[in-house]
């Protein structure tokens, strides 16, 4: 057994393999709905925690939702980007291996992908942490095949928009040169045909002090763009067949913007009940 099996070995004891709510249903196939399954919450009984997955291609938003249901859930927002992120401004001992590979342009290898997921588990456990919602992980049936090992998850959340939408969005994408704040200057809307509703993003502008300072990232071209979610479109297909194949995935068409689709999406996880607790009681 290599390293980096043993480390995931370890690792499944951080990881309760108790029992989920979803786990308790899995066997039921879905498609769009959960509907029928209950409040989540009150099917935890072991106090485990969702394990869920973002998957979604780059600039469609899953960082904000899966964020926005980590706080909604009390459950960790654990996104390998940021991990590779934090350790490369860190002083541990990945981070100069990680910039030589960041700096070449190369994708960053399964096992140091593993190993920052691990030591941010293990750091998790120390804090008494509960389940987990993965954003940009596994990125490969590899990595999927490894989790599974490790632990089970529950559900995976698929998150897509239609392709005008994201080009337009990716391409709307400012920073503030002087803050860093992000921005969006697309305003998407597109009429809807044979009676659906018209899609609609409001665009996020900046406040008058970052206005004069915005810049386009210089990847954040049609030609690159296309490319990027090229290259999204094809890894992804066995990583979402692999969680289809298991009857896991949750196949989520983003409806619009933020207040289109937020609503849509806790009705589709059935947390309607428990966004209003929390409204309720904040
Ligand atoms: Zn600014």
């Amino acid at each position: 057994m290599d390293a980096v099996s043993r480390l995931w070995r370890g690792c499944a004891a951080v990881w309760s393999p108790a029992r989920m709510w979803l786990s308790l249903v899995m066997g039921a196939r879905f498609s769009t709905s959960l509907a029928h399954l209950g409040p989540p919450m009150t099917r935890d009984p072991g106090g485990r925690g969702v394990h869920w997955v973002f998957l979604g291609c780059p600039g469609v938003g899953k960082g904000t939702y899966a964020s926005r249901l980590s706080q909604l859930l009390g459950v960790p927002h654990i996104s390998t980007g940021d991990l590779v992120r934090e350790e490369l401004a860190s002083s541990g001992p990945l981070a100069q291996q990680l910039a030589g590979i960041v700096n070449h342009g190369q994708l960053v290898s399964d096992e140091i992908i593993m190993s920052l997921l691990i030591k941010r588990l293990e750091h998790g456990a120390t804090k008494a942490e509960s389940g987990s919602i993965l954003d940009g992980f596994p990125r490969t049936i590899r990595q999927a095949e490894i989790l599974e090992g490790v632990t089970e998850i529950d559900l995976v959340i698929n998150l897509k928009l239609r392709e005008d939408a994201l080009l337009a969005k990716c391409l709307g994408r400012r920073i503030c040169s002087h803050c860093g704040g992000n921005y969006n200057v697309a305003s998407v809307n597109i009429k809807g045909e044979n009676g659906r509703p018209d899609f609609i993003m409001a665009p996020l502008l900046p406040p008058a002090d970052c206005a004069s300072k915005l810049v386009t990232r210089v990847d954040d071209t049609e030609e690159v763009v296309k490319e990027r979610l090229q290259i999204y479109n094809e890894m992804s297909k066995p990583v979402e067949e692999f969680y289809r194949a298991r009857g896991k995935l949750l196949e989520f068409d983003l409806p619009g913007g933020i207040p289109e689709s937020w609503p849509k999406l806790l009705q589709a996880l059935n947390l309607v009940d428990h966004d209003d607790k929390q409204s309720a009681s904040a």
